[in-house]
């Protein structure tokens, strides 16, 4: 009898330690897995377009194989996406560092946060004019403060004490294309997008970083859903790392990245189901648009939209074979490289 109790005693014990009750999970086959996404929205010309198409192809392709360097050279999870979001904010493609969108007041104000799974440790910067690399500045503000998220003047301020790169002057972020997109505004909404990457590496950490201009034409100091931890940026070692790009008032509304978090850490769902479940059930019903990128703990990849498109992209290193997969798409397309 005292044997049956100490059985039961046992079983409940793994059964919390374990969380969702997946005392059976199984050991991920994949050594390490990257994703990353350049901006959710309306493509137009640019997903039919095989010039413009394969710009921001080449782009996801160097991302992702960025990314893989920083894994295969001995860096961690954390290192890789720092790696990657530091290459998408050079990038004039994309709206995140160079090239991000512009503000009603004709300035950039950009938003970036950084969160890693193994302790639950985020950093994020909001409305930042001067740093060069605002994934940096939310990184620093983790590690080196002791704060979560900083915002405006004082972010840059503690981006210049921690020896970050800044500029100047705010329209180094400028492109001629956001420039032209100024003189024809006219409350038309133009070029969001976010960019955004999240890694199980080979230690079992997940990782997830996010940073864009916001919306175009934002006005009031307004502050989106990447830098807000559990909106548009989340990750958990016994959950998912996620990164979403889109209507971002929705995705806070929504608690979307730590929704799918919980959805999967708590309910048991798949990660498939659960992105799947928030992004075409949830988000639709008050018609947020967008997508996220996802990685659980076992190696699993989501990556929904409920728009016409989104910049994304994928590789994975298999365990044992060390095979690399990699796959990336704009539209409902996607191209696999192996
Ligand atoms: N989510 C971003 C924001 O609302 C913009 C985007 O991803 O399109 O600031």
């Amino acid at each position: 009898m005292k044997k049956f109790f100490l059985l039961i005693l046992f079983s409940a014990a793994t059964f919390l330690a374990t969380g969702c009750g997946s005392i059976t999970a199984p050991e991920p086959e994949r050594e390490y897995v990257i994703v990353v996404h350049g901006g959710a929205g309306e493509m137009g010309e640019q997903a039919d377009d095989p010039d413009i198409a394969g710009r921001y192809y080449a782009a996801l392709d160097t991302a992702l194989n960025i990314g893989r360097e920083v894994l295969d050279g001995g860096g961690d999870g954390t290192e890789a996406v720092r790696a990657v979001i530091r290459y998408f904010e050079s990038n004039p493609l994309f709206n995140a560092g160079v090239g991000a969108t512009i503000s009603a007041e004709g300035y950039f104000e950009l938003d970036a946060a950084i969160m890693e799974g193994r302790d639950l440790s985020a950093g994020a910067v909001a409305g930042v004019r001067h740093v060069k690399h605002p994934i940096d500045a939310a990184y620093a503000v983790k590690t080196a403060s002791p704060h979560v998220m900083l915002s405006g003047t004082g972010a840059d301020r503690f981006a210049q004490e921690q020896g970050l790169e800044t500029v100047e002057d705010n329209s180094y972020f400028a492109t001629p294309k956001t420039m032209k997109w100024v003189k024809e505004f006219q409350a038309k909404s133009r070029k969001n997008g976010t960019v955004g990457c999240v890694v199980l590496d080979s230690e079992g950490n997940l990782t997830a970083g996010t940073s864009t201009g916001g919306m175009f034409g934002k006005k009031w100091d307004r502050i989106g859903d990447a830098p807000v931890i559990g909106a548009g940026t989340y990750a958990d070692n016994e959950g998912v790392a996620v990164s979403c790009t889109g209507h971002g008032e929705y995705f806070i509304r929504h608690s979307v990245a730590f929704n799918l978090n919980a959805r999967c850490k708590f309910l048991g769902e798949s990660l498939e189901e659960a992105a799947h479940h928030i992004i075409f059930n949830e988000l639709n019903r008050e018609e947020g648009n967008g997508g996220l990128i996802a990685v659980d703990r076992h190696g699993n990849i989501a990556m929904p939209f409920n728009c016409s498109g989104m910049y994304r992209g994928y590789l994975y290193k298999e365990k044992g074979s060390g095979r690399i997969v990699e796959a990336y798409g704009i539209s409902d397309r996607m191209i696999e490289k192996q």
